[in-house]
């Protein structure tokens, strides 16, 4: 409680908390009419334990290794039972000392946790609770990074944790744009303005109040937690990318990142979970390859709906156009790299340089496989054009499959 106190104090209270508090209000009960869960009639069912003692164990050993860079989420939300967010989260929050510290109470710890996993859409292939499980063992190992461990608080962490948890929140599984050309009720209430990260910010702050876990804390102080949980989330948006960037690399530039104040570290964390959202690439091939072919697979599904309803296909989404390779290799080399390049001048340690070894590997790795299938439609088409009496192989186009 001092720390929250303490880290309060530099905090301004807000002018019109009257109004803010009946937007909230309003933006709770929006959420709660239109709760996927609610939707979906999934039966609201506390998943309590009652895995196979093997499986646990096995889960368990795993949670010793939590801090590898190698950690497999999919192998660790198997032997879970489909329970890695809430099982990794609560770990790790115990693992810090958050739950005495912040003196929640675990009953309404527990709740949170389960309502937050199923509030991700397991159905989408990318955007459900295993990402954000993922995201949140990636914050963690950053967290335990020297240039973070050495300075940030309790709260910071039990912030970065949250965030990482519920950056994703009620994800539909298509994006921004796609929200905005079907007149979807999110784009209109956020204004066609970071309309999934104000969602997701939303549920959250939704399921805390829902389930009083800060209840106990005065009201100013869940309040700035709210509003600071929502910078952290709105920070994901990968369309703002390049402000946060252009600010990180003029800190660095002028090494004027000063640990001991509160807003810098909110921005170095804001960065951590930017970082921590798009790792992907940086994770090792086994892992990279499965999480590459799960979003592309919802880009692709987003593609087909834009088709079925004759609506222009998204950039990215159309599976007749596009590889899994290409839109790799065009991610890590305009958005990933750029940022993990300037993490790791921010933080030059081993973990910063094995995520840029594993990038380089990956992305060769896919350029490998472009080749590779170019090769093999080189070879169909020229036996095609054989078997039709020419061989035209090199007269036919192949512009279409560049991109
Ligand atoms: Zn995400």
């Amino acid at each position: 409680m001092f720390l929250f106190a303490a880290r309060l104090s530099c905090g301004s209270a807000s002018a019109d908390s009257g109004t803010e508090k009946r937007v909230h209000r309003l933006l709770s009960f929006q959420r709660y009419l239109h709760s996927s869960r609610l939707l979906r009639g999934i039966p609201q069912q506390i998943p309590l334990h009652i895995l196979d003692e093997d499986y646990s164990g096995q889960a368990k050993c795993m949670l010793e290794k939590v801090g590898n860079w190698n950690f497999d989420i999919f192998l660790f939300d198997k032997l879970t039972n489909g329970n890695s967010l809430i099982t990794l989260t609560l770990h790790l929050l115990n693992q810090y000392g958050l739950v005495d510290l912040f003196q929640l109470d675990m009953v309404k710890l527990w709740r949170f946790l389960v309502l937050v996993q199923e509030d991700y859409h397991n159905d989408n292939p990318y955007h459900n609770s295993v990402h954000a499980a993922d995201v949140t063992q990636a914050m963690y190992c950053y967290l335990q990074e020297p240039m973070l461990s050495k300075s940030l608080t309790s709260y910071d962490i039990l912030l970065g944790l949250l965030a990482a948890a519920t950056h994703d929140l009620d994800h539909p599984g298509v994006n921004q744009p796609f929200l905005i050309k079907t007149d979807h009720y999110l784009a209109t209430l956020y204004r066609n303005t970071s309309v999934l990260e104000n969602h997701h910010w939303k549920s959250a702050v939704g399921l805390l109040r829902e389930t009083g876990l800060f209840s106990h804390l005065p009201a100013e102080d869940s309040m700035n937690m709210e509003r600071e949980l929502g910078s952290l989330i709105l920070a994901t948006d990968i369309s703002r990318q390049n402000d946060y960037l252009s600010r990180f690399r003029t800190h660095l530039d002028q090494d004027s990142l000063c640990l001991n104040t509160a807003s810098h570290r909110h921005f170095v964390l804001q960065m951590a979970l930017k970082c921590a959202d798009i790792c992907n690439p940086c994770r090792p091939w086994e892992l990279s390859k499965q999480w590459s072919e799960k979003v592309t697979e919802e880009f692709f599904q987003q593609g087909d709906i834009e088709k079925k309803h004759k609506l222009t296909v998204s950039p990215l989404c159309d599976r007749e156009t596009n590889t899994v390779g290409n839109i790799q290799i065009g991610f890590m080399t305009y958005v990933a790299e750029p940022l993990f390049g300037e993490w790791a001048r921010f933080s030059d340690t081993r973990l910063s340089q094995t995520m840029l070894g594993h990038m380089g590997l990956n992305k060769a790795s896919w350029a490998g496989l472009q080749q590779e299938q170019t090769t093999a439609e080189e070879a169909e088409l020229s036996a095609a054009g054989a078997d039709a009496g020419g061989s035209h192989s090199k007269e036919i186009p192949q512009g279409s499959r560049e991109y």
